[in-house]
């Protein structure tokens, strides 16, 4: 089975609040794309009919007034694509570019440059064609998924743990926010995901696991945590593990906040060798 790599031309472009950091996407990947292990997929846009599942009709209504409507359905699309494809065996693991998509988008509202949600329409996905489904998000971005914990709040069928400025478990166990400090060090923060998240995944037992990985949190990014590069390779490393203990290797990796084009550069590609090796 081949890692799939979601990624579409329209999104290298500019976007809120990451700017243009994907300009020389796809072509840095080059090398780690050759790989016979891994593919490039197109995403197709995600269908209204999910987004209705999850979002409101006036945040809809809203976002497609906006320019980022068709960018953002193509970043859900590839995320529903990519946990579908590992769910149903055609995929080992997943990276999903994404753009104008993501964890500050909740039922009926949008905001920080995230439109649309990427977790739940992919959830919602996987349950409308497969029955129950237990799902783990863990997000690595520097601020706190303020709309994905929205949308699966009271779900325990969803572990969502996020790695931000405040500490507090709800719901059952299942929604955990972890405060990593205003500054940090590479080798504290993997100890706190290990000790977070790693042992709550394997408490709970997910079918799959969702990453949001923003790289806002490294040295000199807007969300600097004092974490480096080689920290965001190390995390997919850890939670690659983790997935091919606890779900049978389902591990799909968004690309979250960030806007420092260089580090992009350097940690995605690496990010595939670790999926695909
Ligand atoms: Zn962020
Ligand atoms: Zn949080």
């Amino acid at each position: 089975m081949k890692v799939g790599v979601f990624f579409h031309r329209v999104f290298k472009e500019s976007w809120p609040v990451i700017g243009d950091k994907f300009r020389r996407f796809p072509e840095v990947m080059q090398e780690a794309l050759a790989s016979p292990k891994v593919e490039l997929i197109e995403p197709k846009p995600v269908s209204e009919a999910l987004l209705r599942k999850v979002h409101s009709e006036s945040l809809l209504e809203s976002v497609k007034r906006m320019y980022v409507w068709d960018a953002a359905r193509l970043a859900v699309g590839g995320c529903v694509q990519a946990a579908e494809m590992c769910w149903r065996g055609h995929l080992a693991r997943a990276l999903v570019f994404t753009v104008a998509a993501g964890h500050h988008a909740g039922v009926s509202y949008a905001w920080g440059g995230t439109y649309l949600s990427c977790t739940g329409p992919a959830i919602a996905n996987l349950r409308e064609k497969f029955g129950r489904v237990r799902a783990a998000i863990l997000d690595t971005d520097s601020h706190h998924g303020d709309g994905c914990r929205e949308i699966f709040t009271g779900d325990r069928d969803v572990l969502h743990v996020c790695f931000c400025s405040s500490s507090r478990v709800e719901d059952a166990g299942t929604k955990i926010c972890v405060d990593v400090g205003w500054k940090t060090t590479d080798q504290e923060y993997l100890t706190l995901v290990e000790d977070c998240f790693i042992r709550a995944a394997r408490e709970f037992k997910p079918d799959i696991i969702l990453h949001f990985h923003g790289h806002d949190t490294c040295i000199g990014d807007y969300g600097d945590r004092g974490l480096t590069p080689n920290l965001q390779v190390e995390l997919v490393k850890l939670v690659r593990d983790l997935a091919d203990e606890v779900c049978d290797g389902r591990y799909v990796v968004l690309t979250g906040g960030g806007a420092r084009a260089d580090i992009a550069e350097l940690i995605y590609p690496r990010a595939i060798e670790v999926l695909s090796a």
